[in-house]
C-alpha cells in the first residue's frame, strides 16, 4: 500500500498499459482517476468495475484528448474541490497515427498525432500544476518510446511527438526543479497492447512482456522511493523486478 491516500491520474486508462498502471496504483491504496475515451465499447467502464471488485478506488473521467481539451478547466475545478490537490499525473494515452514515409504523411493525421501525443500532455500538465504543486511530493510520467531518442524510418509523427514529448519533460522537469513536482519520462519498451499488435502484426503477443508485467518503474516513480528522480529518461524494462 505505498501509494495510500495518494491521489493519481492516468490518460488512456480504458486499454493496455493504462488500464495495468491504474489497476496497480489502485491496488496500492491510490484513488485513481481514469480519463480517456468511453465509447460504445466502455472500456474506461471496465477498468473502473476491475478497480472496484478489486476493492480500489477510482473516479471516470470519459475524455477525448483530441477533441475535448476545452474540458480540462471544470476537470480541474472538480478535482480541487474533491480532493484539493493531485500526487501523480500519468501521460500514458498515445496513438500510434501511419506506419509510412514522412515524404507521404497525410497533415491531418500529422496535427492528430501532435494533438493527442504532444498538446494534451503540455496541456493537461500547465492546467493541473496547481493540484500538483498542493501535493507534498508530486510525480508526473511521460510515456514515451525508445522511438523519442532515435528517430526511425516510417514512424513518423508518431516518432516525432515522442521526441517532443520527452524534451518537453526535460524543460518542465528544470522549471520545476524548486517545487515539489518532479517529472519523468517512462518507455514501456515491447508490450503486448493494441497499440503493439498495430506496429507489428505478425508478432506472437506472448513472447513480449504483458502490461502488468512492466507496472513496477511506473510504481517506483510515483512513490516517495524515487523523489530525487528529476528529468530522467527510465526504460520499464529495467525495472521489472523491482519491488517496494
Ligand atoms: P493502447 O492502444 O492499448 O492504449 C492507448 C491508450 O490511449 C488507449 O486507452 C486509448 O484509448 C488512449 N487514447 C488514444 N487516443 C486517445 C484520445 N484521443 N483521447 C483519449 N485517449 C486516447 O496502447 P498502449 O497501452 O501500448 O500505449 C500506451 C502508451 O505506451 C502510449 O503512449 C504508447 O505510445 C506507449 N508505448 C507503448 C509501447 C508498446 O509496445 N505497447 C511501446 C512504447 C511506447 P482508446 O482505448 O479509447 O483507443
Amino acid at each position: 500500500m505505498i501509494l495510500k491516500d495518494k491521489i493519481a491520474l492516468v490518460t488512456g486508462a480504458g486499454a493496455g498499459i493504462g488500464q495495468a498502471v491504474a489497476q496497480n496504483y489502485a491496488q496500492h491504496g491510490a484513488t485513481v482517476i481514469l480519463l480517456g475515451r468511453n465509447d460504445k465499447h466502455k472500456k474506461l467502464e471496465k477498468t473502473y468495475d476491475l478497480i472496484q471488485q478489486a476493492g480500489g478506488k477510482a473516479v471516470l473521467v470519459p475524455m477525448d484528448l483530441e477533441h475535448d481539451l476545452g474540458l480540462v478547466p471544470e476537470i480541474v475545478k472538480n478535482l480541487y474541490e474533491r480532493f484539493g490537490r493531485l500526487d501523480i499525473l500519468v501521460n500514458n494515452a498515445g496513438d500510434l497515427g501511419a506506419l509510412t514515409p514522412l515524404a507521404l504523411y497525410d497533415n491531418l493525421l500529422w496535427d492528430k498525432i501532435f494533438r493527442i501525443n504532444v498538446t494534451a500532455p503540455f496541456f493537461l500538465i500547465r492546467e493541473m500544476l496547481l493540484l500538483l504543486k498542493a501535493s507534498e511530493d508530486a510525480s508526473v510520467i511521460n510515456v514515451v518510446s525508445s522511438v523519442a531518442f532515435k528517430g526511425r524510418h516510417f514512424w513518423g509523427a508518431y516518432a516525432a511527438s515522442k521526441a517532443a514529448l520527452a524534451n518537453l519533460t526535460e524543460t518542465w522537469s528544470a522549471e520545476l526543479e524548486k517545487t515539489p513536482v518532479r517529472m519523468n519520462t517512462v518507455n514501456p519498451g515491447a508490450t503486448a497492447t493494441a497499440m503493439r499488435a498495430a506496429a507489428y502484426p505478425g508478432e506472437d503477443a506472448s513472447t513480449i512482456p504483458q502490461p502488468n508485467e512492466i507496472t513496477p518503474l511506473f510504481l517506483y516513480l510515483a512513490s516517495h522511493y524515487s523523489k530525487k528522480e528529476r528529468g530522467n529518461h527510465l526504460a520499464a524494462r529495467d525495472w521489472m523486478d523491482w519491488t517496494p
